[in-house]
């Protein structure tokens, strides 16, 4: 398979970031990003799809939307929506019937920073997703760059410290999002997990500091979604785009945190009696399942299986393990960065069913 570095959820110009999304692009490219997912606040911009090359490099932004209810207050329950190529926010009152109308339109709907705190110092409220009860989204968010400054800047003191040193508060996903995956995908549902950024690259003017945080370039080099696909982009608008909605559509993905290390080359497969599986695929048991988790670092590496912890290796590169039990697996592998243990990988769930009729 190949592997295409997508950064996903940001904001331009259009709502509250503060770059074109030229200026996004140029800053991708240096990163060395494949493919940018653009998500303004109940926009879709349109006819701005394309590439942008630098060298040999190509990359292909694509727009979507976050769309959330803005009579709402405090404003919960955001969705990234993607591939509907229609302006949907005019549903946003009403979140079910926005999932169903992103499926009517053959987009995919993930819910955004699903549990993050407010920050006060900054009047940002608490933005968590409420309305649990939905059903037919894609996925969700399972961790947020910009959320986990919110999180784990609970004084003034740490805020402006991260604001300076980014590097140290990227530490992991939200526990309790997580959790809420867990219980989902055990309860029979495939859910995508994804990972985004929410830049905005805003600029803060305050007494003695006037600085962006953080500039796009700084976003793109953290947290990203790593998408396996059948082949590399083609240079086909239409072709590429959907080869990339069907990979994150399938869950055919991990989320990497390319900042302590490059995650690039990362696999999780599965093999059974007569069948193979990839991350977000289905594998029938029978007389048992084989995982190989490839890492491009000696890491420690947790395989998961109905969220919780069945193997930890430490210091491998690649690991295997023979399965019995029907459930949902997947994959955390952490590295030391700055002085303390760090998420690094998240991969999506290969599901392992006792029966063809894929029930766990
Ligand atoms: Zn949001
Ligand atoms: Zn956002």
């Amino acid at each position: 398979m190949n592997e295409l570095i997508t950064n996903l959820h940001m904001h331009t110009l259009y709502s509250d970031g503060s770059g074109t999304h030229q200026q996004l692009a140029k800053a991708a490219l240096k990163q060395n990003i494949d493919v940018l997912l653009v998500t303004d606040h109940n926009l879709l911009v349109e006819n701005i799809n394309g590439y942008y090359k630098k060298d040999r490099h190509k990359l292909l932004l694509l727009t979507g939307e976050e769309i959330h209810d803005k009579s709402r207050i405090p404003p919960k329950n955001h969705l990234l929506v993607f591939g509907a190529e229609k302006e949907l926010c005019t549903f946003a009152d009403h979140t079910q019937n926005l999932i169903n109308q992103v499926k009517r339109y053959n987009g995919l709907s993930f819910l955004a920073h699903p549990f993050e705190e407010a920050l006060p110092q900054v009047h940002e409220d608490d933005i968590s997703w409420v309305d649990w009860e939905v059903t037919g989204f894609t996925g969700l968010e399972l961790w947020n760059h910009l959320s986990e400054l919110k999180t784990r800047s609970t004084n003034w003191f740490l805020l402006i410290f991260h604001i300076f040193f980014p590097y140290f508060f990227t530490v992991g996903p939200d526990s309790r999002t997580v959790q809420k995956w867990d219980q989902l995908t055990m309860n029979g549902r495939k859910v995508v997990a994804i990972g985004g950024s929410d830049a905005h690259a805003l600029e803060i003017k305050k007494t003695f500091i006037k600085r962006i945080v953080f500039p796009y370039a700084y976003h793109f080099s953290v947290i990203n979604t790593h998408l396996l696909t059948p082949t590399p982009l083609t240079g086909d608008l239409l072709t590429d785009k959907k080869m990339v909605y069907q990979a994150l559509a399938d869950g055919k993905a991990f989320i990497g945190n390319d900042l302590p290390a490059p995650t690039k080359g990362f696999r999780f497969n599965a093999q059974g009696t007569n069948q193979t599986a990839i991350m977000g695929e289905s594998i029938v048991l029978q007389n048992g399942v084989t995982f190989q988790i490839n890492l491009p670092e000696k890491c420690e590496c947790n395989l998961i299986h109905n969220g919780k912890i069945v193997k930890t290796w430490n210091k491998q590169k690649i690991c295997t393990y023979i399965t019995k039990e029907p459930g949902v697996y997947r994959v955390e592998a952490y590295l030391n960065y700055l002085g303390r243990k760090r998420a690094w990988i998240f991969s999506n769930p290969i599901y392992v069913s006792q029966t063809h009729s894929g029930v766990l």
